[in-house]
């Protein structure tokens, strides 16, 4: 069961806790609902004395999506699983719009001039601005979580194989050398080394196996050196010849070249890396090969969650996984700077963008709007998009319901630069409850 994050009356994070009695608390008025999403109550008492949980803020981070999860080490259970989409490829193709029109502006009517000044320079650790959100993304989703959780330490995964360990399997203990561990992140290594194609015959997209250049029934050794990837085709043609008798001499030499540390470990992650540790936390690092093989351990579906909760060595044995209901959180930015909308010549479509908060209201606000007159009647809760007129529309679970009266709208949660979804299937959507208000989005 995912829990509920709670709060004392001084906003200090308690340990999270059942929906059960985050329920009771509040038809008990001893809580009120403080954010929706992530749903937190805040007590109306001071707590002083806090038993410390060993919860632990679990990441892995995506290109689309990042897996997050709060695991507690001696139990097993999941506390809290979300899943972050980001919006890098809408930032990449903004920016690359706004280029393409300043472009067309310079070019109507100038001639071209050298760059009087060379302040083109980028700092150093530069990332282009779509990596970036991925990285922002997830450091305002830390800040947020530790905010309402008291989290004790965070683990992320860094790597997708350990480089160092693979070249030097005799440091990486006994573990690494016999145990299964080995095999996945070998895996991993070989797939990224020969880009995930069948060394031979260049198919992609088949099932891969691992493939030993000189056979082991010629003595060759379990090295990755000796070791590539194959299609079930040709693992089978080649049978007992080496790869140089089978015609590839080629995959001989590219096997005993070692892959660059580089291609492991990717810019954002790394980025996020120095980042997290800045939180002051303990930051465990993991490799992917590692999270594949705690997931499969514990024979658990491939999910971003899922993942992220088996990052790392600390992972416990077992997961609790039952009746987790991820929050899936989508990074929408906090609007546009346009001033107005352009057709596709580049001439003002629009009017002026008018003031951005209408009635109280922002685009990007979570309401709930009672309405009692009208084709309308009903109550609806979402994310709304304000219009100067005062008549909004508001995006729910499952439709968009225009025309809306600003007058029947009571504010949830102001626009925080993220949309949510609680997906799977919610338990009986009950409205007036605050608990299963919140599992409506
Ligand atoms: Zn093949």
């Amino acid at each position: 069961m995912s829990k509920v994050f709670v709060l004392d009356t001084n906003k200090k994070p308690l340990a999270p806790t059942h929906p059960g009695n985050a329920r009771r608390l509040l038809t008990e008025g001893k809580a009120a609902v403080y954010r929706r999403y992530p749903f937190t109550i805040i007590l109306k008492r001071e707590v002083s004395d806090v038993d410390k949980k060993p919860l632990r803020l679990k990441i892995d981070p995506g290109s689309k999506t990042t897996g997050i999860a709060i695991v507690n080490d001696d139990t097993g259970e999941i506390e809290f699983a979300a899943e972050l989409q980001h919006r890098g490829q809408q930032i990449k193709s903004d920016l690359e719009s706004r280029r393409a029109i300043r472009r067309g502006r310079r070019n109507r009517k100038t001639r071209y001039r050298q760059p009087r000044f060379d302040n083109r320079k980028r700092p150093e650790g530069w990332l282009p601005p779509s990596l970036m959100s991925r990285v922002y993304n997830i450091t305002t989703w830390v800040r947020r979580l530790r905010n309402v959780c008291p989290i004790q330490a965070i683990s992320m995964e860094l790597v997708r194989f350990d480089t160092q360990a693979m070249q030097n399997p005799e440091i990486s203990g006994t573990e690494y050398q016999q145990g299964e561990l080995f095999g996945y992140e070998v895996r991993e290594y070989l797939l990224e080394k020969f880009s995930r194609t069948c060394a031979y015959c260049g198919t992609t997209d088949v099932p891969l196996e691992i493939e030993h250049i000189i056979p082991k029934s010629r003595e060759g050794s379990d090295c990755v050196s000796n070791l590539t990837i194959a299609c079930r085709d040709c693992n089978l043609k080649k049978g007992v010849q080496t790869a140089e008798e089978f015609g590839y001499p080629q995959v001989q030499a590219q096997a005993k070249r070692p892959l660059k540390d580089t291609v492991a470990v990717n810019a954002t992650r790394w980025k996020l890396y120095e980042q997290l540790q800045s939180t002051g936390l303990s930051v465990e690092v993991g490799t992917g090969g590692r999270t594949k093989f705690n997931r499969r351990q514990q024979n658990l579906p491939k999910t971003h969650w899922l993942d992220a909760a088996c990052v790392g060595k600390s992972t416990p044995e077992s997961l609790k996984v039952e009746g987790i209901n991820p929050l899936k959180i989508i990074a929408t930015g906090h609007g546009s700077r346009q001033m107005c909308r352009v057709d596709r010549f580049g001439f003002p479509r629009t009017k002026p963008k008018s003031v951005k908060r209408v009635k109280g209201f922002q685009t990007g606000d979570i309401v709930k709007a009672v309405v009692t007159k009208g084709k309308k009647i009903g109550t609806y809760i979402g994310r709304v998009a304000v219009r100067a007129s005062g008549s909004f529309n508001i995006k729910t679970a499952n439709r968009t319901i225009q025309g809306i009266n600003h007058k029947y709208c009571r504010s949830l949660q102001q626009m925080d630069g993220y949309s949510y979804i609680t997906g799977g299937a919610a338990s009986s959507p009950r409205i007036n409850s605050g608990v299963s208000a919140a599992k409506i989005l």
